[in-house]
């Protein structure tokens, strides 16, 4: 899966994603995360990608001119690879504006972006972005959470680590995916490693007891248990799913 990313900090993106599990994806080929340089794109002598905004009020905004031009860089790149027109490979690639404003990241949408073979995701920063150029370009409105951030850099890191370790490959044991948080509508249960006593605490005995189909079932009730107790609202999703289901 290739990953774009659109930003004024590309070295801040890159930092984040270089390391540890993806990092050594992108070095198997698994996934391939590409930062493009807003500034690069812009015509203004200076280097300038944002300016007032109309009507006034507090800050600068990014213009809609640079974006416009790195995300077509992107296109023309994604185009040659896939053999395709660029007008092919705007309809068949989704743009993710990162954005409060957006709908909030879960892990649904995570597995449903890791399906896409390409994704360009656009960080805005100052006030944001002006809206003629994502009217155009985006076809995704994300938010990471119900507070403002300075730049889109964090939230794009994100999504890209999330919808990353779904990209077949990229994780060793696909197994954690299937057992972890999210996935079953529940929390994952405790886990413990050695030793088995630590500050007089010990392992649950099950645990030790090497009954595969006991573990399973201890483990699913201390999901259940955990979810109803940490996150009452998935509980009720989970039960209303369940009751769906038994119909
Ligand atoms: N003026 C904008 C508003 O009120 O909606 C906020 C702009 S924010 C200071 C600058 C940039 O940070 C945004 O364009 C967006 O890309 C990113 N950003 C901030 N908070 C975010 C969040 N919770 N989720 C995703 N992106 C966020």
């Amino acid at each position: 899966m290739y990953f774009y990313i659109l930003t004024l900090f590309p070295e801040m993106v890159m930092q984040g994603l270089d390391t540890s599990i993806l990092g050594r994806a992108a070095k198997r080929g698994h996934i391939v995360i590409e930062t493009v340089n807003i500034r690069d794109h812009t015509l203004d002598k200076h280097g300038k990608v944002d300016d007032y905004t109309y009507g006034g009020g507090a800050g600068m905004l990014m213009q809609a001119q640079p974006v416009y031009d790195a995300y077509t860089a992107v296109l023309h790149q994604i185009a040659a690879r896939r053999q395709m027109t660029e007008s092919e490979a705007a309809q068949e690639t989704r743009v993710v504006y990162v954005t409060p404003q957006g709908r909030t990241f879960r892990q649904d949408m995570a597995q449903e972006f890791a399906g896409e073979e390409d994704l360009i995701l656009l960080c805005g920063h100052y006030e944001g972005i002006d809206e003629r150029v994502l009217e155009e370009i985006v076809t995704d409105y994300v938010s990471i959470g119900d507070y403002v951030l300075t730049g889109g850099e964090l939230p794009a890191m994100v999504l890209v680590d999330a919808i990353a370790r779904l990209v077949p490959g990229v994780l060793h044991n696909a197994d954690s995916t299937v057992t972890e948080t999210f996935h079953d509508g529940l929390l994952e249960y405790p886990q413990y490693s050695r030793p088995e006593v630590w500050h007089g605490r010990r392992v649950p005995e099950i645990l030790l007891s090497g009954d595969h189909a006991k573990v399973d079932a201890w483990r699913h009730e201390q999901s259940v248990e955990r979810t109803k107790r940490l996150r009452p609202d998935l509980y009720e999703t989970y039960l209303a799913d369940r009751e769906r289901a038994q119909r």
